[in-house]
């Protein structure tokens, strides 16, 4: 507990410290590439060939996959890296599943030349050698995880054990909206650039406000980044989009708030899939980035409330919002984002020619080309 009130107490200071907000939003500008555009599509909806749009919304694109790195993950990491060197602690710990939080983490440890150790699945570590690779290549120590499922969970309990060990020294760099408070709170923080940027983007071009925001949940931080700036605006439809995996029927999901119970896990109360014991349940999804059995407490009490619609997106689904996108716009998009894609046409034909949907396309593709040669039986 003595580690988290210091965080929190020195996360409170810097938000205070304007030096701090213009270090950020320098990097965030020269480093990684912001502002991010808002792209209105041409053809995504027009085709229709899969979801018929005629005179249907608008939907536009907010391109966190052009950022550095390929994803929006850099925004948080460039932040906390940001709060850990004004904390004086020069060690970086962080856990990652697929790997895409651990290159940010590398990325940012590197530019601010500070330690970094990794800790992932070793099941995670096989499966993902070429973020391993580039994690190494970016100064940073792996350290495979032997305990439990040996995925994505088991890799946070033991960089939570490894910062509570080393916390005179150490800063844990944790990757979404999870864990033990200021940790959502913070993460969404440094994500909410996403929303202020649309929401001005969009009045900027459109003189209105969208009707509609769509992205995907895994932990939860590019959608709480782009919903969180709109949370007061009641005319703004919410969505955000779980993987249903192989079905919510047949057990092979990541969907915890559709189909999971309250429960605490890394030091938070939240929708939580488990079985009738209260252990952690297995998850999948075809985008590793969606497989987490836990989801940001903000977003359990946005559905508690209603202010936000959780759905659900299968495989099958992902991989044709994959396919449209490709085919239509010339833009390969993460197979998380991906889902978020097919959920936006479908909404966008249930409305009018006068409405936006805005969708966060949180990462480009090119790390799931394997998974998608696989699914589709090409051989690369
Ligand atoms: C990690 C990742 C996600 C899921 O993480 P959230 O915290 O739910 O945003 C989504 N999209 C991409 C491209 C990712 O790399």
């Amino acid at each position: 507990m003595s580690a988290l009130a210091g965080l929190e107490a020195a996360y409170a200071a810097a938000c205070d410290d304007p030096a701090f907000h213009e270090e950020l939003g320098a990097l965030l500008t020269s480093y990684a590439g912001r502002p991010t555009p808002l792209y209105e599509t041409r053809r995504l909806t027009a085709t229709g060939e899969t979801i018929p749009n005629a005179g249907g919304a608008k939907v536009l694109l907010k391109r966190e996959d052009l950022l550095h790195t390929g994803a929006h993950k850099i925004n948080n990491a460039l932040g906390q890296a940001l709060l850990a060197r004004r904390m004086g602690k020069r060690r970086i710990v962080a856990e990652t599943g697929a790997g895409q939080h651990g290159v940010a983490t590398a990325t940012v440890c590197s530019l601010l030349d500070l330690e970094c150790i990794v800790y992932m699945g070793a099941e995670d570590v096989e499966r993902q050698s070429p973020n391993v690779f580039r994690m190494k290549l970016l100064g940073a120590e792996v350290k495979p995880v032997d305990s439990g499922s040996r995925t994505l969970k088991d890799a946070i309990n033991e960089a939570i054990r490894d910062w509570v060990t080393n916390v005179d020294s150490s800063y844990y760099l944790l990757g979404s909206v999870v864990g033990p408070h200021p940790y959502p709170v913070m993460v969404r923080d440094f994500q909410s650039v996403i929303g202020r940027e649309t929401r001005e983007q969009v009045m900027t071009e459109y003189e209105r406000q969208p009707s509609c925001l769509v992205a995907c949940v895994g932990g939860g931080s590019n959608a709480a980044g782009l919903f969180y700036p709109f949370l007061d605006d009641a005319g703004v439809r919410l969505i955000g989009v779980e993987a249903a995996g192989k079905g919510l029927d047949n057990g092979g999901h990541a969907a915890s708030l559709a189909a999971g119970r309250a429960g605490v896990l890394h030091g938070a109360m939240s929708y939580l899939l488990q079985d009738r014991h209260g252990q952690v349940a297995a998850t999948t999804s075809i985008a590793p980035g969606l497989d987490y059995p836990g989801v940001g407490p903000e977003h359990s009490y946005l559905k508690d409330s209603g202010r936000a619609e959780y759905v659900t997106v299968t495989d099958d689904q992902a991989l044709e919002g994959f396919r449209m996108l490709c085919a239509a716009e010339g833009i390969i998009p993460a197979l998380e984002s991906s889902h978020a894609v097919y959920k936006a046409v479908e909404v966008a034909a249930s409305l009018s020619a006068e409405d936006i949907v805005v969708v966060n396309l949180s990462g480009r593709g090119d790390k799931d080309l394997g998974i998608v040669a696989g699914a589709l039986g090409v051989s690369l």
